[in-house]
């Protein structure tokens, strides 16, 4: 075969709409996201960022409008969904961890139980991230255990070790105590630099002014605008995006 899919974006969100009762949480939502590329949604709270990242992986399911990822358009359940789940990592603002379980072996429980993959070579892949978000020493660790920012870096190996194709940050670093915060986007700043596609909702306007390759500004529910950091930053065109800006920058 010489047809790939690696031309065609990886996520299209066309014409999305999604409703909480009466509350229209995502309206007319048109996003386009190529691979590799890094995008940082901001915008006030309630202004749907965390449904749109819960849509594309079919957390919240949509009223009206297609999401495709991959070229296809989401399954709705079965086999084609838990792919799906594991092909999109996704990194909340609360950890998430079992605590139960050690580092190391939250990191390996994806690929073990639900790929059924080897444990020899998953625990190889997860120690090898655990080096790669710098907490390899904590692997026989319990969560408890950890700091706040080696918890969240744990996390995001976790979903790394199921080989996503995209990554969705959700206000990963809101939780931390502020010393904690550049280590996890120290991380998430890596990942993109080694090509992850990545939605990353954060009020770190640092890491969107420096890892971003488009900003896209959401309020209720709207994509409002969407620009490039440097242009975005120093010349926002919408009234609510210049507002939004003065009271955070
Ligand atoms: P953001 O992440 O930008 O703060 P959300 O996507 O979490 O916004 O929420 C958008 C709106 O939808 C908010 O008004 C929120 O209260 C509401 N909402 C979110 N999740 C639910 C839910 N499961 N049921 C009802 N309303 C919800
Ligand atoms: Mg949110």
């Amino acid at each position: 075969m010489t047809t790939t899919s690696s031309g065609q974006p990886l996520i299209v969100m066309d014409r999305v709409n999604k409703h909480f009762g009466s509350l229209h949480v995502l309206r007319d939502v048109d996003l386009t996201v190529d691979r590799g590329e890094v995008v940082v949604v901001i915008g006030p709270s309630g202004s749907g960022k965390s449904t749109l990242c819960r849509s594309i992986n079919r957390l919240e399911p949509i009223d009206s409008g297609e999401i495709r990822f991959d070229g296809q358009p989401l399954p709705a359940e079965g086999r084609a969904l838990a792919r799906l789940r594991s092909e999109v990592g996704m990194v909340f603002q609360s950890f998430n961890l079992f605590a139960h379980r050690t580092v190391l072996e939250n990191v390996m429980l994806g690929p073990v139980k639900v790929r059924k993959e080897k444990p020899a070579a998953v625990r190889e892949r997860a120690l090898a991230l655990l080096e790669r978000v710098g907490i390899a020493n904590q692997a026989d660790k319990y969560p408890a255990q950890l700091s706040g920012g080696q918890q969240q870096r744990a996390a995001i190996a976790r979903a790394l070790a199921m080989q996503p194709k995209a990554m969705l940050f959700d206000e990963p670093t809101s939780a931390l105590d502020p010393e904690m915060v550049g280590e996890v986007l120290d991380v998430m700043t890596s990942l993109a630099a080694d090509g992850m596609t990545m939605i990353v909702v954060t009020h770190e306007m640092g890491f969107a002014r420096h890892a971003a390759n488009r900003v896209v500004f959401m309020a209720d529910g709207q994509l409002v605008e969407q620009a490039p950091p440097a242009e975005f930053f120093t010349n926002p065109r919408s009234d609510r995006a210049k507002d939004f800006l003065s009271k955070i920058l």
